[in-house]
């Protein structure tokens, strides 16, 4: 790790989830923090869009570990964000998620025991397979519930096994068709296909929604609203609509911004909350060595999203508390060809949400690769909607009649990727697949003084992942030994908050 920087002014870029939870621990660190963001709205994948009165979400349908005790929780605890104003527990029905196959149905539930019974009711042959899947779930999770957790999230990382393919080692252990396809949905919360993904990432996400789970009581406008008034209440500054143009180095160090307005502003530190390929178009070519330039160019990108947001009538479609995922199985090929469904609270006149989320990639939008979103043509417009219209379709064989439901809103990878700026409209940035696991581990430690990654592609994708990300910035900023002390102190303090 590079030597801890001592000035105070730090200017973070981008004002997603990551970029606010690194801001907001370096303000009760007493560090200068303003905030930079290209879009007029804070709050990245975080917040939410209105369409006819509806709240539509972007990046956070689903939320795991946000209990007292559970590695979120305290999170949250510590940063000074209320879990209860914001989410409400999923799962009254016994179950999280419900898969979907073609001849059979596997509930996720809450607790890794009745996981573990689901497991083996679902697939008698696959006991060897289920019980090494479960003795490595318990050992993770329980170091995720451990008190060192937040100090060194890097603990559960530490068995080299754990950096091995899920795929690998469902192999391994002989497991069938159906098994792998069950065990490939965390592997998809992450963007990367069971054959790739590491088992750490994969159970880590898994133990997480397993601990618990929660989606949000009204929207992702209310929880960027949230993070971003208690940045500010701690004397954090933003400046809005006005993107990070260039880093300005000085005798090769962090001196400054300039914002593509042309406004300057100094820096000690700069943080980049934004995807890491960004650091190519933000510092001068030769600031960056070519083997470094190199390394970010070749990362693979996650894989795109198509959403569509649908109003269904309130009456026939009530609120589902979990999700669903439909899931086909292809027989050669474990492959990431899952439906998302989540079907929530309206707007309250008669009408519930139903939202559906599947891959898209990049290469299916290249006709309107040099588009901008809203203004991409009716050719466009009717490939979204034709789209849109087979899905809704398929979306009727699992929720019944959807004749009378109306399209509010369709998205795409191109409008993920003019939106947030994310190459190829990646959903969870670059792929953290055991195959460039150790690529990009190395790009953490950006060789430049001063400079510093954050969010969902310093660690890991989701909510977890990406405040993780920023505790791992942190760290880097104030080095290690502080880092343990205040972690140690800020809990300390949130858990005597609780009990007030
Ligand atoms: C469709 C979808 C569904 C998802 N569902 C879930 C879910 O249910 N649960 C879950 O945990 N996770 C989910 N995720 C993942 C989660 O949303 C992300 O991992 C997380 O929000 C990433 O946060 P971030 O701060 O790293 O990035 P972002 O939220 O992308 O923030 C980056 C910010 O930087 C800004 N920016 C970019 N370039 C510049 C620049 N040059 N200057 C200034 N600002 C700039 C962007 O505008 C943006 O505001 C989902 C993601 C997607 C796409």
């Amino acid at each position: 790790m590079k030597k801890p920087v001592a000035g105070k002014n730090i200017v973070i870029i981008g004002s997603g989830i990551g970029g606010l939870t690194t801001g907001i621990i370096l303000l009760l660190l007493n560090y200068n923090v303003t905030i930079v963001e290209k879009n007029p709205l804070p709050g990245g994948l975080m917040r939410s869009y209105r369409r006819k009165g509806f709240d539509c979400s972007v990046g956070v349908h689903y939320v795991g570990a946000l209990g007292e005790d559970e590695p979120l929780g305290k999170i949250f605890r510590l940063l000074g964000i209320s879990v209860h104003d914001l989410f409400e527990r999923m799962g009254q029905d016994g179950v999280i998620d419900r898969y979907i196959f073609d001849d059979f149905i596997f509930d996720l539930p809450t607790g890794i025991d009745a996981y573990e019974k689901n497991l083996h009711t679902a697939f008698p042959g696959d006991a060897a397979a289920i019980d090494a899947v479960i003795k490595d779930l318990r050992e993770i999770s329980g170091r995720m519930l451990d008190p060192s957790f937040l100090i060194n999230q890097g603990d559960p990382f530490q068995n080299i096994d754990y950096f091995d393919s899920v795929g690998n080692y469902l192999q391994k252990h002989n497991a069938s068709t159906g098994l792998q396809y069950v065990m490939a949905v965390p592997a998809q919360l992450n963007g990367v296909p069971l054959a790739d993904c590491p088992l750490i990432f994969h159970h880590m996400v898994l133990a997480s929604y397993l601990f618990s789970s929660w989606r949000l009581k009204e929207s992702g406008s209310k929880m960027a609203d949230m993070f971003v008034r208690r940045f500010q209440d701690l004397g954090g500054k933003m400046i809005l609509n006005d993107g990070a143009g260039e880093i300005i180095l000085e005798s090769g160090s962090v001196a400054g911004l300039q914002l593509k307005s042309g406004n300057t502003m100094p820096a000690d530190i700069i943080v980049t909350a934004v995807h890491p390929k960004a650091l190519l178009t933000l510092l001068k070519p030769e600031a960056l060595k070519i083997s470094y330039r190199q390394r970010l160019l070749n990362l693979q990108e996650t894989e795109g999203v198509v959403v569509v947001q649908v109003s269904v009538d309130a009456r026939f479609h009530p609120e589902i508390p979990h999700n669903i995922y439909d899931i086909h199985i292809e027989e050669k090929d474990i492959s990431q060809n899952g439906i998302f469904y989540q079907l929530r609270r309206g707007n309250g006149n008669g009408a519930n949400l139903l939202s559906i989320i599947t891959k898209s990639s990049y290469n299916e939008w290249s006709k309107w690769e040099n588009t901008y979103s809203g203004k991409r043509g009716k050719a466009y417009e009717e490939k979204k909607l034709s789209i849109a219209r087979a899905l809704l379709a398929r979306a009727g064989k699992v929720f019944g009649n959807l004749e009378d439901s109306r399209i509010l809103d369709v998205f795409t990878p191109l409008t993920l990727r003019d939106y947030v700026s994310s190459p190829e409209g990646s959903c969870y940035g670059v792929m953290r697949s055991a195959s460039q696991l150790l690529k990009i581990a190395s790009l953490n430690n950006v060789p430049i003084p001063g400079l510093y990654l954050a969010g969902q592609n310093a660690i890991a994708p989701g909510v977890l992942g990406s405040i993780l990300g920023s505790f791992d910035a942190v760290k880097r900023i104030i080095g290690t030994e502080r880092f343990v002390q205040e972690i140690k102190s800020m809990t300390l303090a949130g858990d005597k908050l609780r009990h007030v």
